[in-house]
């Protein structure tokens, strides 16, 4: 049985003892410190167990050094992390405390208000983070590392979201992965901006830095003209966000001054690698990117069930559009309806094999049968295959529009919508319909000062996209419905259509 392997990253922290690992609002913390204060947190939550055994212990502490902290507590005392999202409202919270069965709950001070009543009602022991870390040191547990390590929630499209279990094999798998693709070494410098419930922030950016021996410096929040500081103080290598992060930092550019802009891209000049993912990422804003930093974005495709599963290459052509080639350790197929394989030029549903690949659907055991087939994780997204690169069509349930006997990719038709030249964002969706099974509406998102009618898009569209794709229907809005990770939410889009 592979022992104590998730706590290769307690090893491998031990290597850097004396080097930066955490730079954040709190101050700057090393290994060392980083490993000191974890053991804390472990000996506060075992309260004289020797073992959490899998106890849920759900946490919700801004991004910093005591959130790594208590991760790593929770790791170390064999308790299962559940993050909770700071941007949640208390009934979000309280479903993931009660879906999760947690015993233990911790909360940053800003946050007790709306944390204690939920632990007290139900009689779970909340912790203060403040009280984790000042607790003596005891001997802590031997881990497992097939055993659960973590329960992140994923908002589902249609149900309530669902627990999804990775074991500490699973997030070995996943972090191995990239630190290899992506070349991570203990002189990366990572900005982190990014929430830490979910698995970009949390294994992409934070794990990934972690492992490496790197520097993490985070930031409580995004921020545009923070961020573009940090790049111009010139110790950033690397840098990972989601594309709505890279439309801001982009306006952020293009509000400044002409002089200002010149350091704001100079700076960018000493990073090796930027990267999108969570969300397709729209041409104009890769070379828009690449126009302002001189760095062609490096999209990938990955998801909480599977961690990373397609990259483009560090190394090597990057195609605009597409999200890259499996990762090591990671097998992956396409099919049709009947989960027959396709070929190459053929849509495809993209299945997932390999170490990196969840373990379960917390207390769903049906949910989680559904998922495999034959050992594989369907995924729900369509992809297409071209000279072995990988172009995400959509997800089968809301990107993939059934209309007059054809099947169109919402997010080819939003590339082309965004060309318009008074379109800021947009979101395509399926509508049902009686005669065409579904019609294409296209939520949109103008620029300043500028109007748009059906008759005036249909006819610049008849110029650009085959009939069948045109939208028959449009809706003006200020913002489109967005999550916490700056993700279009199309089930809010169908909703709004709805109502008109
Ligand atoms: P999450 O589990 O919240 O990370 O969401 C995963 C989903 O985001 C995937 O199933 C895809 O639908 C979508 N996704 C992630 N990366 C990309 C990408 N580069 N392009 C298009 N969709 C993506």
């Amino acid at each position: 049985m592979s022992k104590i392997i998730n706590l290769s990253l307690i090893a491998l922290a031990q290597a850097h003892h004396d080097h930066a690992a955490i730079i954040a609002s709190e101050g700057i913390f090393t290994y060392r410190d980083l490993l000191d204060a974890s053991a804390r947190v472990a000996s506060c939550f075992l309260n004289g167990e020797d073992d959490l055994r899998e106890k849920r212990v759900a946490f919700l502490i801004p991004p910093g050094f005591h959130y790594a902290a208590t991760q790593w507590g929770i790791w170390r005392a064999g308790g299962i992390a559940v993050p909770l999202c700071v941007f949640h409202p208390q009934p979000e919270l309280q479903y993931i405390i009660d879906d999760s069965r947690a015993s233990i709950v911790v909360a940053h001070p800003d946050f007790a208000k709306v944390l204690r009543p939920i632990a007290e009602t139900r009689g779970l022991r909340f912790l203060l983070n403040s009280q984790t870390l000042s607790q003596t040191k005891v001997a802590l547990p031997q881990i497992d590392a097939q055993r659960r390590a973590m329960i992140i929630y994923t908002s589902g499209t249609t149900s309530k979201p669902k627990g999804v279990v990775a074991t500490h094999k699973n997030i070995q798998a996943q972090v191995t992965a990239l630190v290899s693709a992506w070349e991570w070494t203990a002189n990366d410098h990572v900005l982190h901006v990014l929430p830490l419930h979910h698995i970009h922030g949390i294994i992409n950016s934070l794990t990934c830095a972690l492992w490496a021996g790197a520097k993490c410096e985070i930031l409580p929040k995004f921020d545009a003209e923070e961020v573009w500081r940090r790049f111009a103080a010139g110790n950033v290598t690397l840098f990972m966000a989601v594309p709505t992060i890279y439309v801001k930092l982009i306006e952020a550019w293009e509000a400044a001054s002409p002089a200002q802009q010149k350091i704001m891209s100079e700076a960018c000049v000493r990073m090796r690698l930027m990267v999108s993912g969570s969300a397709a990422l729209p041409i104009h804003v890769l070379e828009k990117w690449q126009e302002i930093t001189n760095h062609v974005l490096l999209e990938r495709y990955g998801m909480t069930e599977i961690g990373m599963a397609l990259s483009n290459p560090l190394h090597g052509q990057r195609v605009p559009g597409c999200v890259g080639a499996p990762l090591p350790n990671v097998e992956v197929k396409r099919v049709d309806e009947n989960g027959n394989a396709v070929a190459p030029g053929t849509p495809g549903e993209i299945l997932i094999k390999g170490p990196g690949v969840f373990l379960e659907y917390w207390g769903k055991p049906d949910a989680t049968k559904r998922a495999f087939r034959d050992g594989w994780f369907c995924t729900g997204d369509i992809a297409m295959v071209e000279n072995g690169v990988y172009r995400i069509l959509g997800r089968s349930s809301v990107d993939i529009i059934k209309t007059g006997g054809y099947k169109v990719s919402a997010l080819d038709i939003e590339e082309v919508l965004r060309t318009h030249p008074q379109i800021k964002e947009c979101a395509v969706i399926g509508i049902a319909d009686e005669t065409w099974g579904e019609r294409v509406a296209a939520a949109l998102m103008l620029k300043p000062g500028c109007v748009m009618t059906l008759d005036a898009l249909r006819s610049w569209a008849k110029e650009r996209l085959a009939a069948y794709k045109i939208p028959s229907r449009i809706l003006v809005l200020d913002e489109l419905p967005r999550n916490a990770m700056g993700k279009v939410q199309k089930p809010q889009v169908t909703k709004l259509f709805k109502r008109t």
